[in-house]
């Protein structure tokens, strides 16, 4: 994991550690059933699902910015670990000037708070509109599986405790520099940032949970996917643009700084 500030257009940005998400293998799915999805695990060959979780800080002339902000205390031990991150790299929460949110889950918006209070007193709070419209649907909420409604009630806080302080995105510039980039799927307005300049950087949220099984399958999804066809789309999509732009990516659950490559069957992420 890094732990240095790297330059992409007029930001400099580090990798917050929030932790690792472990889940049984059954979390996963293939676009093609069952059997190719065991198949897929079984080429894998590891026993379980374990994803690291990260958020990211940028430092720029318009101060600091956070995309996403990491799971909290709430969702255990093993992470919640960006608070800490942050310190560790000087930032106070009242230096925060705004948050970017890819998607409203709980691993990258529950960092948001601090008990019941704004833990960053002073942020802005960017949301893909598309996101915050859908997750502050109550008629939504009630069409949607219990497993996937977390979402509902992280956007009833984000409205709670940030009011007068958010700010509904549309896809397109946010910042000077930066882009919110639509990838629709995981959630309903889910999106990536694309941070502009010589070596352009794509914070794509939660385009990949596993980067070697996804990148060289984008048809494996994850059973949390709001929208699995969709969401297909979008990853490879994305994975075709940013192996073409040359574009250096970075996620919610990616390691460090990657470079998307062409591969036999799909892609691979190398080290950037
Ligand atoms: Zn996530």
């Amino acid at each position: 994991m890094s732990e240095t500030w790297r330059r992409f257009g007029s930001y400099d940005v580090l990798i917050l550690d929030d932790g690792v998400f472990e889940a049984p293998l059954d979390v996963l799915i293939h676009a093609e059933g069952e059997a190719a999805r065991d198949e897929a695990v079984a080429r894998w060959g590891k026993p379980k699902v374990s994803i690291p979780v990260n958020c990211f800080a940028l430092k720029g002339a318009d101060g600091i910015t956070l995309v996403d902000a990491g799971t909290g205390p709430s969702w255990g031990e093993a992470m919640g670990h960006a608070p800490a991150a942050m310190a560790k790299a000087g930032i106070a929460p009242e230096q925060v000037e705004r948050v970017l949110i890819t998607h409203l889950h709980g691993d990258h918006a529950l960092g948001l708070f601090d008990g019941d209070r704004a833990r960053f007193p002073e942020a802005e709070i960017v949301v893909p509109e598309a996101d915050f419209a859908f997750f502050g649907d109550e008629a939504k909420r009630a069409q949607t599986p219990q497993n996937r409604q977390g979402g509902f009630a992280v956007t009833a806080a984000v409205k709670k405790h940030y009011a007068g302080r958010i700010h509904s995105a549309p896809v397109g510039r946010v910042r000077p520099g930066i882009t919110l980039i639509p990838l629709p799927g995981h959630t309903a307005g889910h999106g990536g940032y694309l941070i502009e300049g010589d070596a352009p950087l794509l914070l794509w949220g939660d385009a990949l949970h596993l980067s070697d099984l996804q990148a060289a399958d984008p048809d494996i999804g994850f059973v949390y996917d709001f929208d699995a066809a969709a969401a297909r789309a979008s990853r490879r999509t994305i994975l075709e643009r940013a192996a073409h732009e040359g574009w250096i990516v970075s996620g919610g659950h990616i390691e460090g700084f990657r470079r998307v490559v062409e591969s036999d069957a799909g892609y691979e992420l190398i080290p950037a």
